[in-house]
């Protein structure tokens, strides 16, 4: 039978990537929307997750694709409804906050999912194949991107809980944490914060796993080549996942891997973790997150003008 899913909030990434891939996964659908400022057409829509638990109690599953802040309120009715929660990144605002999600869920014999799309980018499972059994020496991040291409107008980014440019960093460190045989630990890091902003916008994270040095650049301030990469060096030899995990090569040679569409497999994943009675909440991306805003040195920068430049 097919998974009906109630889906929260219509913003950039539900729109760009929920609502294709709830068209293309079998045996998923979208069954009902809340949205403040939207509707769709032919389909139950009420203004907030309140209203469509009480209307649709036939609708077992939920969606949040709200910003981080403010999640935590939803997730809970949707849980204390008995329905089974699928999470945009980042699962939340606080580790306390999602820990006492994963706790409800799991009292509750629910499905929580905290989705990491970028986990579930072509190269990152070959990554993560190639890596088992090598000595791993040191890992370089480079994430960087025009925030003005990327966000426009989004304020929720610039404010407490909003991540700044760990928004798209904490991308680069699901993958980090899913390719890696031993766990990572933060060393230090240094945090650029525009003045008058809450968030970064640029970030240099150093880490350790085991032996292994990693270094992570994050930068929002990119208008020219934009790149979404970690060059991994073991003793036995090097490889590159580009494009955010979607391409992948050893040695310089790019392996030829299907191309999969990460939303879809989102989906694909909460239809089979729902069916199994199973839940999948790491939380590992955001506990280094967390470690940098702890432990990290705030630097104070030139304030970020939203509007772009000429
Ligand atoms: P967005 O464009 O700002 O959309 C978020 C939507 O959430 C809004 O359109 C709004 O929908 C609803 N909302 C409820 N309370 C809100 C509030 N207080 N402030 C703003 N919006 C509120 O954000 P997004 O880019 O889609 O990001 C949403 C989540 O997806 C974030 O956790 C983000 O990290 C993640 N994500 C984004 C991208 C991307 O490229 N944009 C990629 C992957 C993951 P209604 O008007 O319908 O209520």
């Amino acid at each position: 039978m097919s998974l009906g899913i109630g889906l929260v909030g219509l913003g950039a990434i539900a729109r760009a990537q929920h609502l294709p891939a709830l068209e293309q996964v079998e045996d998923v659908h979208l069954a009902a929307l809340a949205s403040r400022n939207a509707t769709l057409p032919d389909l139950p829509c009420y203004p907030d997750i309140d209203a469509l638990l009480a209307a649709e109690p036939d609708v077992t599953a939920i969606s949040l694709c709200t910003p981080p802040q403010g999640r935590f309120d939803q997730a809970m009715a949707v849980l204390r409804a008995g329905r089974h929660l699928m999470l945009e990144k980042p699962p939340g605002a606080t580790l306390s906050e999602v820990e006492a999600l994963r706790e409800e869920a799991a009292r509750r014999g629910l499905t929580l999912f905290a989705s990491w799309h970028s986990r579930a980018a072509a190269g990152v499972d070959p990554a993560r194949d190639w890596l088992t059994g090598k000595t791993l020496r040191t890992v370089v991040i480079d994430w960087r991107e025009d925030v003005r291409k990327w966000h426009p107008g989004q304020q929720w980014i610039w404010q407490a809980g909003g991540l700044g440019v760990f928004d798209p960093g904490i991308n680069a460190l699901s993958i980090l944490t899913a390719v890696l045989a031993d766990p990572a630990r933060l060393i230090s890091a240094d945090l650029q914060v525009p003045e008058g902003r809450e968030t970064p916008i640029a970030a240099r994270l150093e880490m350790r796993a085991a032996d292994a040095a990693i270094t992570a650049h994050f930068d929002w301030r990119e208008s020219g080549d934009e790149l979404w990469r970690m060059r991994l060096e073991t003793e036995e030899g090097g490889a590159t996942l580009d494009q955010g995990g979607a391409r992948f090569a050893i040695d310089g040679q790019v392996q030829p891997i299907a191309e999969s569409s990460e939303y879809a497999r989102l989906y694909e994943r909460f239809r089979d973790l729902v069916a199994r009675g199973e839940r999948d909440a790491d939380f590992t991306p955001l506990r280094l997150v967390a470690d940098a805003f702890l432990n990290g040195r705030m630097h104070q920068v030139a304030p970020f003008i939203e509007a772009p430049h000429g």
